[in-house]
């Protein structure tokens, strides 16, 4: 099919709850993605952090392969080893906990707030609120859009779900002063990716966990975005000395296959029970076959190290268009999760990238949000600022 005739069937066939970029992509390989006319991109957006492997990546490619030709789906009523062993792999990783298996982000948020309200029907009186953060992101099902910190999601969906509450992200005061008898958790992202690349300071995560503690609440963390190395370390939480109760991932877990995961520590994971939750799909071998491809990769690969590194070449140079450029207002973010935040929207910013083959996004309005795939190097760093450069001296 055509461009043109894609996009116009696009509009007659599918609902439309995406404002697209007039763009028909049709291949990848690495850092790079084609359209349909033909046209290279650098691609540092890469699935909004999906394909954090770069595209096709070969380890990903001759595991779904290799996992296809054997078993690709059983029910969750029975025994599948590969979901065993991936989640053996992410307790070795992260704190030692139990995994729960789903497709999505939001399905793994959904299952953290399902076993929060489980471990707080057990307390006497029950509590079951669950207080998160401004300009927070945690999906669009129901109870994750209420858990989402951000009205603009939630504009025509009332009644929304009750029992969460909102304190402004890194006010730590704040999370203490909503703190109620019903309160059995706080939920938070320890680097925001969609409220623009917001990074929790020291002092807010580890007072949360000091709350926590004090108020016998779970700690939820969303990794969604910023867990699997993307900020540099296994886990975002991991350059703070704290651990959550509950972490939820997906985004990257795949290499680009969906998964989502809630891992929680065996004493609250204990609250849930045979018949409590379910996903038909959750962790099935093809799936579950991708994420230890993916974790294996990482390692094999070096990757918590070139993230870092990339990250901080990256992250110098974009420093330096903020001296050249005074509408740029700051520059953030960890390893390869940098946000620059302008002083006008960066919706054009990101059109005009896009016409000279540099695909990035712009979130919270005027951050325009990099999140390259942690294979990148230096040149394509380069290439990629060459690009931003260019369209910003035209503003
Ligand atoms: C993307 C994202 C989600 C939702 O994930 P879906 O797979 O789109 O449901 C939740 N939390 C965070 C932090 C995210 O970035």
């Amino acid at each position: 099919m055509k461009r043109e005739k894609i996009i116009e069937e696009e509009s007659r066939y599918i609902i439309h709850t995406y404002k697209r970029a007039p763009l028909v992509l049709v291949k990848g390989k690495g850092t790079k993605v084609w359209d349909s006319e033909g046209k290279e991109y650098l691609d540092f957006l890469a699935g909004i952090a999906v394909n954090a492997l770069g595209h096709c990546h070969p380890k990903i490619v001759e595991a779904i392969k290799k996992q296809a030709q054997t078993l690709i789906h059983v029910s969750n009523i029975y025994y599948i080893e590969p979901q065993v062993r991936l989640g053996k792999m992410l307790a070795r990783e992260s704190f030692g906990g139990k995994s729960f298996f789903c497709n999505s982000g939001a399905e793994a948020n959904e299952a953290a707030i399902k076993l929060a309200r489980k471990y707080g029907s057990k307390s006497s009186p029950p509590r079951w609120e669950i207080i998160t953060m401004e300009n927070s992101f945690h999906g669009r099902t129901l109870a994750t859009l209420t858990a989402t910190g951000e009205k603009k999601y939630q504009k025509g969906f009332a009644p929304l779900v009750p029992g969460f509450k909102y304190a402004p992200f890194n006010d730590l005061k704040a999370v203490e002063k909503a703190i109620s008898p019903q309160t059995v958790a706080l939920m938070v992202e320890p680097l925001q990716g969609e409220g623009g690349i917001n990074i929790a300071t020291p002092r807010f995560l580890e007072g949360l966990s000091k709350l926590s503690a004090e108020h016998d609440l779970l700690l939820i963390f969303d990794e969604i975005q910023c867990g699997l190395g993307r900020t540099g370390k296994m886990f975002a939480y991991q350059h703070y000395g704290v651990t959550p109760h509950i972490m939820t991932l997906a985004k990257s877990l795949g290499g680009g296959v969906p998964i989502g995961v809630m891992i929680a520590a065996e004493e609250v994971a204990s609250s849930f029970e045979p018949g409590n939750h379910a996903s038909t799909f959750g962790g099935n071998p093809l799936a579950s076959a991708a994420g230890i491809a993916f974790l294996e990769t990482l390692s094999e690969e070096n990757l918590l190290e070139n993230t870092r590194k990339m990250g901080s070449y990256f992250k110098t140079k974009l420093d330096k268009l903020k001296e050249k450029y005074d509408f740029i207002k700051e520059v953030r973010g960890r390893g390869l999760m940098l946000g620059v935040e302008l002083t006008f929207p960066g919706k054009e910013i990101v059109d005009q990238c896009l016409q000279k083959g540099l695909l990035l996004n712009c979130t919270a309005e005027k951050v325009l949000r990099f999140l390259p795939p942690l294979i990148v190097g230096t040149e394509e760093i380069d290439q990629a600022l060459e690009i931003l450069d260019s369209v910003l001296k035209t503003h």
